[in-house]
């Protein structure tokens, strides 16, 4: 069957590159990893030996130095494979922090270092169990004391903490009652934890409806040297919000990867089980859910690239790119719907695939970002509606 994605040919070294990577990568592979809930290393090991992981490093840190559309580009085969890029992600988007905002010492002290794939720079730490999305209400607080500052508080839902080197820490060192805004006194920590575990912070896995490596940690008079402080004291949210339209755009990405892949699975499936004497795709109340859910791909698939688009000329993309980031999990999740309901029963086993695709694009609805959270930043900063909060 030919290639469904229109832009197939649009970044095609690369496209070509990462699904050769990622067909060494079966389905059996991840759901054996599903069975013993295990980390999936060996796949993100080749891709860090490919240096995709690094390929929002500048060249002269030793990275890929690809465009945010390139980028996008390898995340979205990632998922078109079959594959999952929660397992790694982060790196892409989070890197952008110590990229914009560290000092050249910092720079050059990790970013080489990931890029040659010694360091894993793959966790982030904002949310909190009792803020919630409401990150400037952020409870733990780092004080400085010398020539550390010494944290306190929680965590909640902290990935890939257990396969990362670093983790950037988002925590408040100015009081809220002692802020101007509330937007200031929050700062960003590069936290190595390599060295983390014996001094005060405690980490405890999170069991979850993904095969997702995911935590809770406790820090308890944790000290972090004062020289892991990224940028500027207490700029640290302008940090993390100047990291989200990128982040936006990579995830709109897998999105539409995961929606390639569900459309095909089920136009595949559609035309070759037979009931009722016929491929049950030859009925159209089985074709059109499946061609409505691909014009909803596409067309998310267009607002992602005018986003990167906009993001890589340097242009302001904030509505693009939130744009794009809820219309693509719509999109995915649409025809992680539609692709389970083709499938019948079949859907539901796990030798499938469809299961365990279909839990995956769940999460984008509200990990890292929750549509209602898209809506609000569309309602008040774009239409410039009230604002609710
Ligand atoms: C598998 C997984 C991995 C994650 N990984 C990370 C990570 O690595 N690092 C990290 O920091 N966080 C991580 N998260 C957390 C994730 O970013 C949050 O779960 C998400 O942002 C929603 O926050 P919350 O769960 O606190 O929901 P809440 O803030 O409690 O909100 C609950 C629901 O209410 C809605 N809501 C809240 N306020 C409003 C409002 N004013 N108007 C309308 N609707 C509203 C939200 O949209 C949401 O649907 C992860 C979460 C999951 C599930």
């Amino acid at each position: 069957m030919t290639e469904i994605n229109p832009r197939f040919h649009q970044h095609e070294d690369i496209r070509r590159s990462v699904r050769e990577l990622c067909s060494q990568f079966k389905g059996e592979y991840w759901q054996k990893l599903e069975e013993n809930s295990a980390y999936p290393e060996e796949f993100v090991r080749e891709l860090t030996k490919a240096g995709w992981l690094a390929g929002l490093i500048p060249e002269e840190y030793g990275g890929g130095g690809l465009t945010l559309a390139e980028a996008s580009v390898v995340l979205e085969e990632i998922n078109r494979s079959g594959a999952n890029s929660g397992a790694c992600h982060a790196q892409m988007y989070i890197m952008g922090t110590l990229l914009r905002h560290g000092s050249e010492e910092q720079k050059r002290k990790y970013l080489p270092r990931m890029a040659a794939g010694e360091l894993r720079l793959q966790s982030f730490a904002v949310t909190e169990p009792t803020t919630g999305t409401d990150t400037t209400n952020t409870k733990t607080f780092a004080e400085r004391r010398g020539a550390v500052y010494v944290v306190n508080g929680q965590k909640v839902w902290i990935s890939r903490m257990r396969h990362s080197d670093l983790m950037l820490l988002l925590a408040r060192t100015t009081p809220l009652a002692e802020v101007k805004k509330k937007t200031e006194g929050l700062s960003v920590f590069l936290v190595n934890l390599q060295q983390a575990s014996a001094k005060g912070m405690t980490v405890r896995p999170i069991r979850n409806m993904v095969n997702h490596e995911t935590n809770e940690v406790f820090f308890d008079n944790y000290e972090v040297p004062a020289e892991n402080l990224v940028g500027e004291e207490g700029q640290g949210m302008r940090y993390i919000l100047d990291g989200m339209n990128a982040e936006r755009i990579l995830i709109a990405a897998e999105c539409v990867g995961d929606g390639f892949w569900f459309i095909d699975k089920a136009r595949k499936y559609a035309s070759e089980r037979v009931v009722f004497n016929r491929p049950i795709g030859q009925n159209q109340g089985i074709q059109f859910p499946i061609a409505r859910a691909y014009a909803s791909v596409l067309a998310a698939d267009l607002m992602r690239y005018e986003a990167a688009a906009q993001f890589d000329s340097g242009q302001p993309c904030g509505a693009a790119a939130n744009t794009a980031k809820l219309l693509a999990a719509d999109a995915s999740w649409e025809a992680a719907n539609v692709c389970l309901q083709t499938h019948g029963g079949f859907g539901f086993a796990t030798e499938y695939d469809v299961e365990r695709k279909f839990r995956e694009t769940r999460l984008y609805q509200v990990a890292p970002i929750s549509t209602n959270l898209i809506l609000s930043y569309l309602a008040e900063h774009v239409l410039e509606m009230p604002r609710s909060f």
